[in-house]
């Protein structure tokens, strides 16, 4: 057939561009809301309450206790790129922060309306913003002042994320029920509650009429990592569990893990992977411990494990992917075989007789 005649190249739009973009990063509302807690933890945050509507596509909403976002920024805070946490790329080799790109509010503002309450210790009062498409517009539906509005509200953050996707209906087709959005949300809550030991964390489904439904995630300031996997996986995962714990120094890292033994039979594997502080897949480690666990498992069983590794912020580029989920490092072999050892070990001065094969 005669090829067609070449349709003339026309740039985007500016706004198509931006919720082309924004549907990347924030795939669905887990997404959303993960970066929504890392905002709050980046912000000093001890206490952040999540409350949940339709499996976050009707409401999703944060509240924190961190350090609040200052009035005179407010105008600028969906913009893109727009960020407090990084000046120059060079930066980013030694992040000590969840963000530095500035894109998660902006994205999020491209595809639900956004309702920002935030007080900073030093203001009297809090003030209010909404936003659509990156810009400040008026709190009151027919107003035509988008400036923040005071209000009464605690010290931090509140961000409600309303009607997701309401702006991209193929997304919301694409989204198999609220039920299921809401389990990826409880997951995303539950493996930072888990890591963040020190801070309370809460998660529940508004329900209509009574204000007082139970959280399905509750822990407490003063719990421990260990306390905060039995409140959510129960007493008898605790109870089977050994923490391992490495820190080496070429290649840097800081290995520290709760990982069940030899008696432990889940019928699913659980693997909560933190690098660098962020809830991540690390497909090389996972295939490693599985393989290490199937040498003595019973057959269909599988482990638990949380383990968190630091390293090198130089050797760890966590923007290989949009949403931030799988990131890449240095030296993988060496560290996946350091992780696989020092399980062993663990194991091994249990009193279990059986050899440990590591195979990395
Ligand atoms: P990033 O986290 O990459 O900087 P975001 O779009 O997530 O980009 O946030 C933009 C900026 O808004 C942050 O740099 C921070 O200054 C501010 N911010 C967002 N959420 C909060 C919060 N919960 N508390 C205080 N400041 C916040
Ligand atoms: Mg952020």
């Amino acid at each position: 057939a005669a090829a067609a005649a070449p349709r003339a190249i026309a740039k985007l739009p500016e706004h198509v561009v931006n919720r082309i973009a924004a549907g990347e990063i924030i795939q669905r509302p887990s997404n959303a809301l993960k970066e929504l807690i890392e905002n709050a933890l980046d912000a000093g945050a001890t206490s952040i309450r999540i409350t949940v509507k339709d499996g976050g596509l009707k409401l999703l909403q944060i509240q924190d206790n961190g350090s609040g976002i200052r009035k005179d920024d407010l105008p600028i805070l969906c913009e893109r790129f727009t960020t407090s946490k990084i000046k120059a790329f060079e930066d980013l080799s030694s992040l000590g922060t969840y963000g530095f790109r500035g894109e998660a509010l902006a994205s999020i503002s491209h595809v639900a309306h956004l309702i920002v309450t935030t007080k900073t210790r030093d203001e009297t009062c809090a003030w209010k913003a909404a936003y659509a498409d990156g810009d400040m517009v008026p709190v009151k539906s027919g107003s035509k002042d988008s400036a923040p509005v005071p209000c009464a509200g605690n010290d931090g953050t509140v961000l409600a994320v309303e009607d997701l996707f309401y702006n991209t209906p193929q997304r919301l087709k694409a989204l198999r029920s609220a039920a299921d959005e809401y389990a990826r949300i409880l997951q995303v809550v539950i493996a930072y509650s888990i890591h963040n030991a020190g801070v309370a964390m809460s998660c529940k489904k508004a329900s209509a009429g009574s204000s007082n439904a139970t959280a399905d995630v509750n822990t407490t300031v003063g719990a421990s990592t260990l306390d905060n996997i039995g409140a959510t996986y129960g007493e008898p995962v605790k109870s089977q569990l050994f923490e391992v714990a490495a820190d080496s120094a070429e290649p840097r890292v800081k290995l520290r893990a709760w990982c069940s033994g030899t008696n432990y039979q889940g019928k699913k594997g659980r693997y909560l992977f933190f690098i660098n502080n962020r809830y991540v897949d690390c497909s090389p480690l996972k295939r490693a411990l599985e393989a290490f666990y199937s040498n003595f498992l019973a057959k269909g069983t599988h482990p638990f494990v949380y383990l968190s590794l630091e390293l090198d912020p130089n050797k760890v580029d966590p923007n290989v992917h949009p949403t931030k989920k799988e990131v890449g490092f240095e030296d993988e072999t060496e560290i996946v075989e350091l992780v696989c050892e020092r399980l062993a070990d663990v194991l091994a001065s249990q009193g279990d007789s059986r050899s440990f094969k590591v195979q990395v």
